[in-house]
């Protein structure tokens, strides 16, 4: 069973510690430089099941928002 998800928001997932699909508890592992890694833990026994990479699209958080509004300045 191939841990990825691509863009898919996993909701349950195989534990193999407990045997059966569990529920996931999803948890920001750390932060990249274009995205966010996330990752799936089971809500029963925290084992960790998976990750998933958020990336952000270009242009979405570094989007330069000067152009349009105008630069403030401090007194
Ligand atoms: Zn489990």
């Amino acid at each position: 069973m191939a841990a990825q998800f691509g863009d898919l928001v996993a909701s349950e997932l195989y534990c193999p510690r407990c045997g059966s699909a569990q529920p996931v508890r999803e948890r920001l592992l750390l932060i990249l430089p274009d995205g966010e890694l996330h990752e799936y833990c089971c809500r029963r026994c925290g084992t960790s099941l998976g990750q998933r990479r958020v990336t952000v699209p270009p242009g979405a958080a570094f989007a330069p928002h000067h152009r349009s509004a105008p630069p403030r300045r401090r007194p």
